[in-house]
């Protein structure tokens, strides 16, 4: 009898439990390599974002949920490969060394992986290759349509699912097939200084908040709550562990069926399932779309009118514009890594409308910062507020007067995140400055 060797390359599903792809491995080969590569600045987003690196808020939880994951696994007699190398070079370099048969992975959306996992089936034709779509609520076969046929707006595909029996896919695994007997390398981020932290990465801090958070009375107001700018228990704040699957959101739903059944039913918590089939809505449209996530023109035939302003992107990202409640919004998130989602709505909208530049250069640097960055949320997100996505309005810009007065009305958020900037005048430096940050050598990677 030959002995199976598989490898599980670990992404955006950083647990054990419910994950049925990790059970999968765990029956079908006799030993397992366990493998998971710190994602990397591309040279696109380094090119949009002007950033050479993520942010500390995001590398720490990145290191925080992959020594989780590492001790769950060493619980189970296996151990977690980190490393800091591209996904290529680690992957076909421990395929090749050590004659794997299985590679186990996610039915990525990002291109990046895609291309990766292209050019692995080329090198190892024989590699059996096993994807799930571990980060979603549903799979591809549970929809009530082809992925070509997926509806063009939210709503159309909200009614389509949200009858649907929502996936039992309660799975822990409790028993692994044994690690390879080698030593390998293994490489972790430094980790820049960083303030406290607003979350802890891992899935164990992110099931005990998923906990505390449906133990308490708070999602029987969240409708009424979940546009405030501030704070910890206006909106649910499961957006970190579920953007690196640190949670699934089938866990989430039956702890939130769970509460509903301990507090009763009401339209806020519905709300919450219906947000998450917003997050469900843009995975499956990343899926359609492909690399169209990442064009100017998004899905629609052409691209928006913008002319570039170094100087105007440079003001929005360090939050010295003329509009206090942006400022105070990119304030938050460059020294917390997080932003609600009306903040969200708030800069994005001032970037595209106000300072007329292109969305991809918004979208870009949210990559960089945020704790809770997921592609198709937030790529899908910036093309509808730009009008070249899913929103059958055509674009949406927020009037930012009433946005304060709305959200903000006694101005304690522009205060504390100290909004008013004194220096906020635009255009005073030319394309000829571009780029706008300086190029460093020997610049983290990560
Ligand atoms: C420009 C822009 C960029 C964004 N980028 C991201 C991103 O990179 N990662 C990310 O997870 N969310 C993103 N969002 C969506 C949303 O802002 C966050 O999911 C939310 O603020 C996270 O906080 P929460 O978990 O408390 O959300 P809650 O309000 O408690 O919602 C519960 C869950 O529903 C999902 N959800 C809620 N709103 C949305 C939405 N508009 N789109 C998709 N899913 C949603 C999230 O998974 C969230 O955790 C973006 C929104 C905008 C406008």
């Amino acid at each position: 009898m030959t002995n199976t060797i598989g490898l599980y390359w670990f992404t955006q599903d950083l647990r054990i439990e419910n994950n049925p792809l990790l059970q999968r491995a765990s029956q079908e080969v006799d030993t397992l390599i366990c493998l998971y590569c710190f994602p990397k600045m591309t040279r696109f987003i380094t090119h949009y974002a002007q950033e050479h690196r993520f942010s500390a808020a995001k590398i720490q939880f990145l290191s925080q949920s992959a020594k989780c994951l590492q001790k769950s696994l060493t619980a189970l007699g296996q151990q977690l490969v980190v490393t800091t190398s591209t996904p290529y070079a680690k992957l076909q370099r421990i395929i090749h060394d050590h004659s794997v048969d299985h590679l186990y992975c996610d039915a990525f959306v990002g291109t990046d992986e895609k291309q990766v996992l292209r050019q692995l089936k080329e090198q190892f034709p024989s590699l059996i290759v096993t994807q799930d779509h571990v980060r979603s609520l549903f799979r591809k076969s549970d929809l009530p349509f082809e992925l070509n046929a997926l509806p063009s707006t939210f709503t159309q595909f909200r009614k389509q699912v949200e009858e649907l029996d929502k996936p039992a896919r309660n799975t822990t695994t409790t028993r692994l097939p044994p690690p390879l007997q080698i030593q390998f390398e293994e490489t972790w981020p430094k980790l820049p200084p960083t303030q406290p932290a607003l979350f802890e990465g891992g899935e164990l801090a992110g099931l005990t908040h998923c906990q505390r958070y449906f133990s308490s009375p708070l999602p029987q107001h969240y409708k009424q709550t979940r546009n405030e700018l501030d704070g910890m228990d206006y909106s649910t704040k499961l957006s970190p562990w579920l953007a690196i699957g640190c949670l699934s959101p089938c866990t989430i739903l039956s702890m939130l069926a769970e509460h509903e059944h301990q507090f009763g039913r009401n339209e806020s918590t519905y709300w919450i399932s219906f947000e998450l089939l917003w997050r469900e809505y843009f995975y499956w449209s990343a899926m359609k779309h492909g690399a169209r996530l990442f064009r100017f023109s998004g899905n629609k035939p052409s691209a928006p009118l913008t002319s570039f302003y170094p100087q105007r992107f440079l003001q929005w990202k360090r939050g010295e514009t003329p509009f206090p409640i942006v400022n105070a919004c990119m304030h938050q998130l460059n020294q917390t890594g997080f932003m609600s989602n009306r903040g969200r709505q708030i800069v994005a909208s001032c970037l595209i409308y106000e300072l007329q530049l292109d969305w991809r250069y918004g979208a870009a640097y949210f990559e960089t910062q945020l704790v809770d960055y997921d592609v198709a949320s937030n790529w899908g997100n910036w093309q509808y507020l730009a009008g070249v996505g899913a929103d059958p309005r055509g674009s949406r810009r927020f009037d930012l007067n009433k946005q304060t007065q709305h959200y903000d009305a006694d101005l304690s958020f522009i205060r504390r995140w100290q909004g008013h900037c004194s220096h906020a005048q635009t255009d005073g430096v030319d394309m000829v400055d571009w780029p706008i940050v300086p190029q460093k050598g020997n610049q983290e990677s990560i």
